[in-house]
């Protein structure tokens, strides 16, 4: 426990294994079992229940993405409790291996999210090409409603199952991204990214055109050896962000990457609005912590060591739980943490720390019990 006496009664419960092993019964699957029974998971479902196991299956040429062997042992635990287990993610919107369902289950596949590996069918959860959205109102300071992909309405229960590692945008990458940004159709991540206006850093542009060849909005001209944004057209997928080798576009202020995150946990508020928070559960893996996100193509070496895995139900103290986990760590020398983002290790979790304390009705982001099992 890492908090006073005196907030115990707000903390939410996180359960704790980390990743040391010396005989079977530590194994990591073993770990998830133990986990996944101390937090409670199988409550969230009920026998006969559709049960989305919400998943990112990684880019093209990402090798740092969840382990389908992890995702495999929580489908089992809910197909032995009852519940009809399916992996799910939406479409990105920028442009690579997942932006339409076709692509995106092959990718699937290919990075072993699929039988034999994992024994639950995959649905991509807002369509063939994205546009398969379902309406949410929340009337929140951003969003009047919020656009997730249909899954959301038509499954009965949701198990969040997350890579934490670093992210361009948000800082880090956790259950909140995984099921705000991650659950959003089209529609609805144009409408989280649609301030976020890139920045090109002039002196540092090479004119090689990578941003504008990735660009899914025509926005990028190369002019003058230099690339030139039309920010009409921009629609902020951030794609051109993480296509720059030279570290030439940044997302310009970060009040704008401030409001993006306050969306996104606008759209976290409406899918437990929806579905109801006792019917949605988190898992989340501290492993491979790189300093992107797994959206990239490529996985740089990991920023702190492995830490661990994390069992909860509640979105904003398991991403907290994460964050401080991460924070406690020595960072790795000369990442590229530091060089992009400024700083040795992830930005605190600054939509949680608003979110908090706003109208979502979530516990304090300060507030977490950590419960170790004895491993
Ligand atoms: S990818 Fe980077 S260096 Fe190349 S043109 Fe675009 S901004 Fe310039
Ligand atoms: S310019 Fe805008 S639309 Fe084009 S890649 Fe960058 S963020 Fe996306």
């Amino acid at each position: 426990m890492i908090s006073s006496e005196s907030v115990f009664d707000l903390m939410s419960e996180v359960y704790f294994a980390d990743l040391r092993a010396d005989r079977a019964s530590k194994s990591v699957p073993q770990k998830i079992s133990r986990l996944f029974k101390r937090a409670g998971l199988a409550d969230t479902f009920h026998k006969g229940d559709l049960v989305a196991i919400k998943s990112h299956f990684g880019e093209s040429n990402s090798t740092s993405f969840l382990r389908p062997q992890y995702v495999s042992t929580i489908v089992d635990l809910v197909a032995a409790k009852g519940g009809k287990p399916f992996l799910t993610d939406c479409n990105t919107l920028y442009l690579g291996g997942r932006s339409n369902a076709v692509d995106h289950l092959s990718l699937a596949a290919k990075h072993g999210f699929a039988p034999p590996v994992v024994n639950a069918p995959m649905v991509i959860g807002d369509g063939l090409t994205g546009q398969d959205s379902f309406e949410i109102p929340v009337g929140l300071k951003h969003c009047k409603t919020v656009k997730v992909g249909t899954v959301v309405e038509h499954t009965d229960s949701i198990l969040c199952v997350s890579h934490v590692k670093g992210h361009m945008l948000s800082g880090i990458g956790g259950a909140i991204k995984n099921l705000g940004m991650g659950f959003g159709s089209r529609a609805g991540k144009l409408d989280m990214h649609h301030n976020i206006k890139p920045v090109v850093k002039t002196p540092s542009c090479k004119g090689c055109g990578e941003c504008a060849r990735h660009c899914p909005a025509g926005a990028i001209s190369i002019i003058d050896k230099k690339a030139r944004i039309a920010r009409k057209k921009c629609i902020g997928c951030g794609e051109c962000f993480v296509s720059c080798f030279n570290d030439a576009i940044s997302p310009g202020k970060w009040a704008p990457a401030e409001e993006l995150e306050e969306r996104m946990v606008e759209y976290c508020y409406g899918i437990i609005k929806e579905k109801g928070k006792e019917r949605i559960g988190y898992v989340s893996f501290i492993v491979d912590v790189t300093p992107h996100c797994d959206c990239v193509p490529w996985s740089d070496m990991p920023f702190v060591t492995d830490v661990g895995i994390l069992a909860s139900k509640d979105i904003v103290a398991i991403d907290q739980a994460a964050g401080d986990l991460i924070n406690a760590q020595v960072g790795l020398e000369g990442s590229v943490l530091r060089r992009t983002w400024g700083k040795a290790r992830t930005r605190s979790v600054p939509c949680m720390r608003r979110t908090g304390a706003s109208s979502l009705s979530m516990r304090r982001s300060s507030a977490w019990a950590k419960r170790s099992t004895s491993y």
